[in-house]
């Protein structure tokens, strides 16, 4: 799979990168990597965003030169999707008739485009991606190990989560080594929160329910106006829920404007949440997923709850 997608990028001179909307660490340092090695292999590469580059990831390398934008113009002879189980989750237009390559490693990974390269063993796509540069032969720049680094730390949890293993520390190493600074990297994630997102937190922590194994929090739109919060500002908030003892799944809703709520189910291990958001079309993997659900909120909380009680266990 890998060797498809060398092959593909190696009959081709110009490539746009993309990720879902909404990106967080993974899709965000991912796609500035990968730009970067297509750039070090000869190649013209522009990474483009839905949602452009969250504030808390605008000090990565190259951050500033992303694209924001609703569609993909330009004479791109491929276009290379990471993290992202679909082109409708890039919320972009102009995908549909152009060469598209995949490289994902979501266990809810759907084989939708025409190279796909979708490895749910690998704890984050910044693995793969860090991969192919060694495949091609491209060596790792202190840029290039700081946004794989960056996108390794944010999808492993800090390396706490369940899939961190001791080839997700060999990793690490390497990025150091290539000139990544891990307490650089961790300051600009975890230490430079927006006032209004600790504001936000402290709303949602007043909403905290615990039923069962289950602890879950929700946002109102009213909530987020009142904060200053922006939808970026949501992005963990579910890990303060999951940091209760006895709490095996954490559920987040956020209000929509149109009567829906967005949902982040993340679970310690025991209970697969992939399978649960997957009921309801969303996806991700065993220990962090998402999907949006129809409102009014308690039929919200109601239907989600019960899809918990009756989930999968991890074997
Ligand atoms: P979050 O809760 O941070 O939005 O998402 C957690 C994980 O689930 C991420 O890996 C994300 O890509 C995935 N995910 C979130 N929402 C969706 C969705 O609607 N569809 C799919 N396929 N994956 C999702």
């Amino acid at each position: 799979m890998l060797e498809d997608v060398l092959r593909q990028i190696g009959q081709r001179e110009r490539f746009v990168l993309t990720s879902h909307a909404r990106p967080d660490g993974d899709a965000v340092g991912s796609a500035l990597a990968c730009c970067q090695v297509l750039r070090a292999m000869g190649k013209q590469a522009d990474v483009v965003l839905h949602d452009g580059v969250p504030r808390i990831y605008r000090s990565l390398p190259y951050a500033d030169e992303v694209v924001q934008s609703n569609r993909i113009l330009g004479s791109y002879e491929a276009a290379i999707i990471l993290e992202c189980d679909s082109i409708h989750r890039t919320r972009l237009e102009g995908l549909e008739n152009r060469f598209l390559i995949s490289i994902d490693h979501h266990s809810s990974g759907r084989p939708f485009a025409h190279v796909n390269w979708i490895d749910p063993h690998a704890v984050a796509t910044a693995e793969m991606v860090f991969r192919l540069a060694r495949e091609a032969g491209v060596s790792f720049s202190r840029e290039i190990a700081t946004c794989l680094y960056t996108a390794l730390m944010t999808d492993t949890g800090s390396f706490m989560f369940q899939g961190t293993n001791e080839n997700t520390f060999a990793l690490a190493r390497e990025l150091v080594l290539a000139g990544a600074d891990p307490a650089h990297c961790a300051r600009g994630i975890y230490f430079a929160h927006s006032v209004a997102k600790i504001r936000l937190l402290g709303e949602a922590l007043r909403n905290l329910n615990i039923d069962g194994h289950i602890g879950y929090v929700w946002v109102t739109q009213k909530q987020m106006e009142r904060c200053n919060a922006i939808e970026e500002d949501c992005e963990g908030l579910v890990n303060y829920v999951l940091s209760i003892g006895g709490v095996e799944v954490a559920v987040f809703f956020r209000e929509l404007p149109d009567n829906r709520f967005r949902v982040s189910l993340r679970s310690k291990g025991k209970l697969d949440v992939a399978q649960i958001a997957e009921t309801f079309g969303g996806g991700g993997h065993e220990c962090a997923s998402g999907c949006s659900v129809d409102g009014p909120l308690a039929d919200a909380v109601r239907e989600v709850l019960l899809q918990i009680r009756r989930g999968p266990s991890v074997q």
